[in-house]
């Protein structure tokens, strides 16, 4: 079992719950969960009522789960994420976005502030990116990192972007707010381990293959390592369908928001791969509770190099933004981190 001890629990009563559970013969393995202690007690047969009732313990989670770290999160008012000043999981529905990849400087500049007006919470960009053919456009490296927290500085929004490499961490974290692992590094457990002790908040993608339970051993890995700031993002499954690039699970959604306290997202850019689906996709995501979304934007979709048939224009993210915010206030949400502001016209084009 796993023994989680408050927040607010001292060396005392760390101490004191270690010394009890060895005068029961049991051997006791110490681990930080984020801010908390953890003690992992193997093969232990013990009524874990009584343990939860040592002075300092806050929840006794039975290792028999299938992902127990993950199970734990489950608690009143779930396990918020802040990333800069962008609060994910807090009741409030927050926005990543962004170009798919960092190109030329002055139009990332223009992309972010426009984003950021609108209404998004945090910015997104890939620079070491992971694509499937070696021959297409693989990211501008160190030099679009320091461009793109250049441009998160200057509007005030913390950024994430994508590593694949555990030799990227070190890099990447000294400036990112957040740390994105992508849909095909779900399960480089190297990777995950690594980013995790780098301390900041971390985005995991689904893989479109994966199934949940896989998903949820992948954020074992996470919290595992130390590290309890994880925000699940759903970017959509490989399926029979030939219609959209990838199948969107919605209805995983709810099922997680039922079962763990961690904030879900949701991609609908990688899941459509067409811009004109992107804003009902999204729409069906805020309805089905997800805690914020991560859009790819773009000022001219027609000249970038990665992913330019779903970045949205920006009139079509403006007008995106006001339908989330209406659709959040439904059940009682704002959108976090968002200045008001007017709807846009919709500029949509036919058939959208
Ligand atoms: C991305 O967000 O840039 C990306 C490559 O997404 P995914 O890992 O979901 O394919
Ligand atoms: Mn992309």
């Amino acid at each position: 079992m796993i023994i989680l001890l408050h927040l607010d629990a001292g060396p005392a009563e760390r101490a004191a719950v270690r010394a009890a559970l060895q005068k029961l013969g049991l051997e006791v393995e110490e681990a930080r969960l984020g801010e908390r202690t953890a003690f992992w007690v193997e093969g232990a047969d013990l009524p874990p009522e009584s343990v939860a009732r040592l002075p300092g313990v806050e929840k006794v989670v039975p290792l028999g789960g299938r992902a127990p770290l993950v199970e734990s999160t489950r608690v009143p008012g779930g396990r918020p994420v802040r990333v800069g000043g962008a609060c994910f999981g807090g009741g409030q529905v927050a926005v990543i976005a962004g170009p798919c990849t960092v190109e030329e400087p002055a139009a990332l500049r223009e992309v972010a502030r426009f984003v950021a007006q609108a209404g998004a919470a945090a910015l997104r960009g890939g620079v070491f990116k992971v694509r499937t053919s070696p021959h297409n456009y693989q990211g501008g490296g160190a030099s679009a990192l320091r461009d793109l927290a250049a441009a998160a500085h200057e509007t005030g929004l913390p950024f994430f972007t994508e590593l694949s490499d555990p030799r990227q961490v070190a890099e990447v974290a000294d400036v990112a707010d957040g740390l994105q692992i992508g849909a095909r590094h779900m399960q480089n457990f190297p990777l995950l381990i690594e980013a995790a002790r780098a301390g900041k908040p971390l985005l995991l993608k689904r893989h479109m293959s994966a199934d949940v339970d896989e998903w949820l051993l992948a954020v074992e890995y996470v919290l595992k390592a130390g590290n309890e700031q994880v925000i699940l993002c759903e970017r959509g499954l490989r399926s029979a369908e030939k219609h959209v690039r990838y199948l969107l699970d919605i209805g995983v959604v709810p099922w997680l928001k039922q079962r763990i306290g961690l904030p879900v997202i949701v991609d609908p850019s990688h899941s459509a791969g067409d811009w004109r689906l992107v804003g009902p996709l999204a729409r069906a995501a805020v309805a089905a509770g997800a805690d914020g979304l991560i859009i790819e934007v773009h000022h001219r979709p027609e000249t970038t190099r990665c992913d330019a048939q779903q970045a949205l224009p920006f009139a079509d993210f403006a007008r995106l933004m006001h339908d989330v915010r209406a659709l959040a206030a439904l059940d009682g949400r704002g959108l976090a981190g968002a200045q008001p502001s007017t709807p846009p016209p919709l500029q949509r084009a036919a058939g959208a």
